[in-house]
């Protein structure tokens, strides 16, 4: 789970945060989360380009 990762520029698009972070190995990562419950989308990207695209385009079925 990515619940004490340390998150950075941590913007909101629709239902999905995306979110810059280091591994434990320093390295950047980025993730996009869907904040909607029972949703589950979260999904991690080595560029915040990629991150932010899958929120953008990611469709939720819970509305
Ligand atoms: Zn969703």
């Amino acid at each position: 789970m990515t619940a004490n990762r340390r998150f950075r520029r941590v913007v909101r698009i629709g239902p999905v945060q995306v979110a810059t972070y280091y591994d434990g190995r320093g390295r950047e990562k980025h993730t996009a989360a869907c904040t909607a419950p029972r949703c589950g989308f979260a999904t991690d990207y080595d560029s915040r380009a990629a991150a932010e695209l899958a929120a953008r385009t990611h469709r939720c079925r819970v509305r």
